[in-house]
């Protein structure tokens, strides 16, 4: 198993990346085939959060993202929540993942674990980090982990203008669909997707200074709390419902020649 791992590592090109792309900070190509020029790494651990699996080397971003990311640990802190554990980000220079999830590409994407770091936790438990679901057996409901702490979390990570969409289960986005009292505005971003029962993902716009950076189709209209989250329970349960993933697409021009400059 180990071999295999290894092996499959070793044919991953991005994953052995050690050092930024010169240049511009610039998210290039898509958030599932794209990578990243001019990359930013988060700060270790601070005392409004901690990094998860730091032996992963996944905590590089395009600045708008590591910007986004201390304007939400510290607005959390205000807001009385305890410290933030963040996940997966992007890798040096970007590119595939060998393993996980598909985007995370283009130095956009960031994962936040529902778990807060209270009490902090070890570097061995950051390293083998325990997922605490926020979703009941049932598929539909949310568990008792989820309260209003997990809420506000999402509030305030959805109202930042840069931020694109947040995928949470499904059995999340209905309990904040049924929860949410006055502003519902930031509802439209928390978008209903499988998995994310431990974490949200966040995904930021393309920047501004971007031009090859890749957007998706927007959101609709509305808070999103109607027939198509309603779908979502209708159809195969979650077991069922990660057939195997498409290949990976072809990445842009750029990011080969990003990734065969050497630096
Ligand atoms: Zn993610």
């Amino acid at each position: 198993m180990l071999a295999l791992i290894l092996a499959a590592s070793l044919s991953n090109p991005w994953a052995l990346q050690t050092s930024r792309a010169p240049g511009a900070p610039d998210a290039i190509g898509a958030y599932s085939a794209g990578c990243l020029q001019g990359s930013m790494p988060i700060p270790a651990d601070a005392p409004t959060y901690q990094l998860l699996r730091p032996q992963n080397h996944r905590h590089f971003g395009h600045p708008n993202l590591i910007h986004y990311l201390q304007h939400l640990v510290t607005s959390a802190h205000n807001a009385g929540l305890p410290p933030l554990l963040i996940g997966d980000m992007a890798m040096v220079k970007g590119g595939p993942f060998t393993s996980g999830h598909r985007s995370h590409q283009s130095g956009l994407d960031a994962d936040l674990w529902f778990r807060f770091a209270q009490p902090r936790l070890s570097s061995s438990a950051l390293r083998n980090p325990q997922p605490l679901d926020m979703v009941a057996a049932n598929n539909r409901e949310v568990s008792k982990s989820f309260t209003r702490k997990q809420a506000l979390l999402l509030q305030l990570a959805a109202s930042a203008p840069e931020v694109e969409r947040i995928f949470v289960h499904p059995a999340i986005k209905q309990a904040l669909c049924v929860q949410t009292r006055g502003d519902r505005q930031w509802l439209r971003k928390i978008r209903p997707w499988f998995g994310h029962r431990a974490h949200f993902h966040v995904r930021l716009n393309c920047p501004s200074g971007s031009h090859d950076c890749q957007s998706q189709k927007p959101i609709p209209y509305g808070d999103g709390c109607g027939s198509e989250l309603q779908s979502w329970f209708q159809g195969p349960t979650e077991v069922t419902a990660n057939p195997k993933p498409n290949p990976q697409p072809e990445l842009p021009d750029r990011c080969m020649q990003l990734l065969n400059h050497a630096s």
